[in-house]
């Protein structure tokens, strides 16, 4: 028989957990395990609000297993290590993004890829290879093999940093990896949320001229003058979109609805590459023909590897780049969730989880 969530390990823990597809988050208590030999165990100090913890909670992608405690923008400080940890110490300020597992022997891993290989275990939701759930950063602790810990950079801010271990790595690892970190580059970013934000902050980090595409036309003087982009696009207007024609030398897609994709492909230059990294379901319209003059190419990118990660946030805390937060305490956190739901958030929700998590 399955144990409880609350017997299956010998460490007491509790957080916020989602029980059925309302979505609506309360206490809950549970377990985790005892520190192994190689494993970080560490006091939640924030986490943020990811999209994916609102879809996960109301089951919306039909995987999730009940209760779960989402949260996989987690930094916290590290209060226990395993005998044989080398990277980390009692007292080092640590993150743990969107991972805490993967095969380690793969293709994939072996290229420091974890986030494709086949047998990651996602931060929550999943089950670990000894057959237990794992659960996220809304609670009080987290324990996790030292490889899928993040050193936290001296001068990162904790709380306005946390976005960095989802959204940040998610725009982040497509435009080092499609060659769109150059200086001199025509930069689109389709969204202006929590990852679009961050996605405007690191293409103008790596020198890009960045252009900000939104259905949304009020957004215009915060992606320019707050955000520093150098144009904004309404996307809903053909003549606008007509007007970035040619122009572009990647697109980073953020958005995780279905939306028309021509338009996009159409603002590609000669060799252009069109990025998705929003979670969209539906499938889009698309010819060859639209691709093939011009050599365009359209793809798809998730996350990123832990070596990559570390890379991301050693350069965001080079030049200072945070996410923009809202800092609420964990009983908002379903408040919050309904107003991400209506994009009535700039950009990100941070749960400040040592100051507001109370003991049951
Ligand atoms: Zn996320
Ligand atoms: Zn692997």
């Amino acid at each position: 028989m399955a144990k409880s969530p609350e017997s299956e390990h010998p460490i007491k823990a509790f957080g916020y957990a989602a029980r059925d597809v309302s979505g609506v988050l309360s206490p809950l208590t549970f377990s985790r395990r005892a520190t192994g030999d190689k494993d970080v165990r560490f006091k939640v100090l924030y986490c943020g609000i990811c999209h994916s913890d609102l879809h996960f909670s109301k089951n919306e992608w039909g995987f999730t297993t009940y209760p779960i405690t989402p949260g996989h923008e987690i930094v916290g400080v590290v209060t226990e290590v395993g005998s044989k940890v080398k990277k980390f110490k009692v007292g080092d300020k640590v993150g743990v993004g969107c991972l805490v597992g993967s095969c380690r022997s793969c293709e994939n891993c072996a290229k420091d890829l974890e986030n494709y290989c086949p047998q990651q275990i996602p931060t929550y939701g999943f089950l670990h290879y000894d057959g237990t759930r794992t659960y996220g950063g809304y609670s009080d602790h987290m324990v996790s093999d030292e490889h899928f810990v993040l050193r936290w950079p001296e001068n990162l801010p904790l709380d306005s940093g946390a976005p960095l271990l989802c959204a940040g790595i998610t725009t982040y690892s497509p435009l080092r990896h499609f060659g769109l970190d150059k200086p001199g580059l025509k930069i689109g970013v389709v969204g202006l949320g929590g990852l679009g934000h961050v996605a405007v902050k690191f293409a103008k980090a790596f020198g890009a001229e960045v252009t900000v595409f939104s259905t949304t036309p009020s957004k215009k003087q915060e992606a320019l003058e707050g955000l520093k982009a150098d144009h904004f696009i309404v996307s809903k207007d053909q003549e606008q979109m007509q007007s970035t024609a040619n122009s572009l030398d990647g697109i980073i897609d953020t958005v995780s609805a279905s939306h028309p994709i021509a338009p996009l492909v159409n603002a590609l230059k000669t060799d252009g590459k069109l990025v998705f990294v929003g979670a969209v379901f539906e499938p889009f319209e698309l010819t060859a023909v639209s691709l093939s003059p011009g050599r365009k190419t359209v793809a798809g990118s998730a996350i990123g590897g832990l070596k990559e990660t570390q890379e991301m946030l050693d350069f965001a805390a080079k030049h200072g780049i945070t996410a923009d937060i809202e800092l609420i305490p964990i009983d908002y956190v379903n408040t919050a969730m309904g107003r991400m739901l209506k994009s009535d958030v700039k950009y990100r929700f941070v749960i400040d989880v040592a100051n507001s998590l109370k003991a049951p």
